[in-house]
């Protein structure tokens, strides 16, 4: 055999599954969902520095749902601001979808998290004069769709949120349930591979919170979407495919 019929045996084999390595071993910065290596976050106000990340690494495959949880302050809003690309860390890697965004200009980033990632904050953050339509068409005209195929897609992710008899109304006019999922389809729109969400249920009512993270979770299903959820609610485990502990900024096994 010449060399370079070897270099295509060996090739071939290798895609061909014989003695196939496991990708996720090889490059697991290239194949997961999220990859994040070595985060350090310190916060620094005048004199005060408050170390808040004490060296997080995180690997969480592709469709797969996560939670992230922990007491108060002991950094899962941090870690997620870091993982979505809204901060940036002090120290530390962060791949999403094989690309390492801590190397990423400011306007690459934001084309990034426009085309990639859906976020739900903390507290609905909807614009109170616009209706829970332009809401969504909002954040579908940031990510490029327009016009009437945005009137018309917003309306439709407001029906897979059950809300399309709500459409035309005003946050004010929303419960706290209803203004979640105006919040939900607005992550949705454009399709996004990741979503992440802080404390979705944190506001909501026991019923409310529990069918809002359902929905997430199945709409995150039937779309392959890689879901991280930052949440105190020990409801929402029986829906997570994993869960991180933090504790003091660190990674802890099991709950603390
Ligand atoms: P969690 O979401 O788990 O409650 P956070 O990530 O919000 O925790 O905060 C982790 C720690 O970092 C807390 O002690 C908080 O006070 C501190 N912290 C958060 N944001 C800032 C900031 N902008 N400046 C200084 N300290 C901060
Ligand atoms: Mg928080």
């Amino acid at each position: 055999m010449t060399i370079s019929k070897q270099f295509e045996f060996i090739g071939n084999s290798i895609i061909n599954g014989w003695s196939r390595p496991n990708p996720i071993n090889i490059y697991p910065e290239k194949s997961c969902g999220i990859f994040a290596e070595g985060i350090e976050m310190t916060y620094q106000s005048g004199k005060e520095r408050f170390v808040a990340l004490k060296g997080i690494d995180l690997q969480i495959s592709k469709g797969v749902i996560q939670l992230l949880m922990g007491p108060s302050g002991s950094g899962k809003t941090t870690l997620l601001s870091i993982l979505a690309g809204i901060l940036t860390p002090t120290n530390g890697k962060v791949h999403l979808l094989g690309k390492e965004i801590t190397k990423m200009s400011r306007k690459q980033l934001s084309r990034f998290r426009r085309d990639h990632i859906g976020f739900i904050f903390q507290g609905f953050n909807l614009f109170p004069a616009l209706t829970a339509a332009e809401n969504v068409e909002l954040a579908l005209n940031i990510k490029g769709i327009k016009g009437k195929i945005a009137r018309q897609q917003s309306l439709e992710l407001l029906s897979q949120v059950g809300l399309a008899a709500k459409a035309q109304l005003l946050p004010r006019d929303l419960s706290g349930g209803q203004k979640q999922r105006v919040a939900i389809a607005r992550a949705l729109a454009g399709n996004p591979q990741i979503i992440m969400a802080d404390e979705p249920t944190a506001d909501l009512d026991s019923h409310n919170g529990q069918a809002v993270i359902e929905l997430l979770c199945q709409l995150a299903k039937e779309g392959g979407t890689t879901v991280v959820i930052v949440t105190h609610d020990p409801r929402i485990k029986a829906f997570a495919d994993n869960i991180t502990f933090l504790e003091d900024g660190e990674i802890v096994p099991g709950d603390p």
